[in-house]
């Protein structure tokens, strides 16, 4: 099913989809269980779930000498996929990146991801490695998201990195990212949409699109995929502001502008719950505005606080 009729379909009328975070290490599901029981009769058209890279950490050997060792602070995307398609019965869209990975790793995460019956795929370049200023490609792996798409459209194909006599095609639907505010590495926004644009040529059926809290971006980035003949679905990325220090954190990871109004009303806020409430508010108004104009659905990045998004969600009963 594309992900279009996957909206379409959603229990509850509202077109909506989740993004989830595998737990950090060592921490167990509670959380995620906690945040699927409290849905209730809301379901999502689908759940996508984050893949994080492996950082280098320094520890101490048995001698006593520093040593760096490769460690993922959030491991499981895989086991968190199985877990949410099997248990909670729901549509699952991993995110599958570039980063630290050859052709081969990927080629291989994929036939895991086709075993488990999964048919979507968010196909990812990753953000460069957190002590190096750029992004760096594993030797054997891909610079860019597309080279990931054209990868998983051979598998599509029946064409495996190594010859396979008589290979079965997959049968997966690719997304891609989509940056309403412009990739951080792209000149302008003509040049992050003709980037766009080779990832939807090589194969990808959707777009998810980044953060932004000013709807106006993302009419100016439909207008111009519009213009450059991209017809695919591209779903609004939508995050509920809960912290004042988002207010500096996000404009400095993701480039993200903030609107004055909002700006203003979470400044005034005196607790987290009142930043909270602002965020929400915030988040619904751009939710109907988006759905308004004609998009397929909405993507919320939940960071697993279900709390926050249940309130989301009741704004859509009333
Ligand atoms: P690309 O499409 O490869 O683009 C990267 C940059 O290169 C852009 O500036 C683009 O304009 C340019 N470019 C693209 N192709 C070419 C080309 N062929 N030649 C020259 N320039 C090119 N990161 C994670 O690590 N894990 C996640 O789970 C994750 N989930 C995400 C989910 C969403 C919805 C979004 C929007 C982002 C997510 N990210 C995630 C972050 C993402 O990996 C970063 O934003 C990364 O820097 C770019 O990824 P991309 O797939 O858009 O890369």
């Amino acid at each position: 099913m594309d992900v279009a009729s996957l909206y379409r379909n959603a229990p509850g009328g509202l077109p909506f989809s989740l993004e989830i975070l595998p737990p950090n290490r060592g921490l167990g599901l509670n959380n995620i269980h906690d945040f699927f029981n409290n849905l209730h009769e809301w379901l999502p058209a689908f759940v996508s779930v984050t893949y994080h890279q492996a950082h280098k950490i320094d520890i101490i050997d048995d001698n006593g000498q520093m040593e760096q060792i490769w460690n993922r602070k959030k491991p499981g995307t895989l086991g968190v996929c199985a877990m949410l398609k099997f248990q909670y019965g729901l549509n699952v869209i991993p995110h599958v990146i570039c980063g630290g990975f050859s052709k081969f790793e990927s080629e291989d995460f994929l036939v895991d991801l086709d075993y488990l019956g999964l048919k979507h795929i968010l196909a990812l370049r990753g953000d460069p490695n957190k002590t190096e200023t750029q992004f760096n490609p594993h030797p054997q792996g891909y610079a860019y998201a597309n080279e990931l798409v054209e990868q998983i459209v051979d598998m599509n194909a029946g064409k495996y990195v190594e010859d396979v006599k008589e290979a079965r095609p997959t049968d997966f639907q690719i997304g891609v990212a989509g940056y309403p505010e412009v990739h951080a590495e792209a000149m302008n926004l003509h040049d992050d949409v003709t980037n766009l644009k080779r990832k939807i040529t090589s194969g990808a059926s959707f777009v998810i699109t980044q953060m932004f809290f000013d709807n106006t971006c993302f009419f100016q980035f439909d207008k111009m995929c519009r213009e450059m003949d991209i017809h695919v679905p591209l779903i609004p990325g939508i995050k509920v502001i809960t912290s004042k220090r988002q207010l500096e954190v996000l404009p400095e990871i993701f480039g993200t502008k903030l609107p004055k109004k909002l700006v203003d009303d979470v400044m005034a806020c005196e607790t987290d719950e009142e930043v909270c409430q602002v965020g929400i508010a915030h988040a619904v108004n751009q939710t109907k505005e988006l759905l308004e104009y004609g998009v397929v659905g909405v993507h919320f990045f939940t960071m697993n606080n279900s709390q926050v998004f249940n309130q989301v969600l009741q704004q859509f009963q009333e």
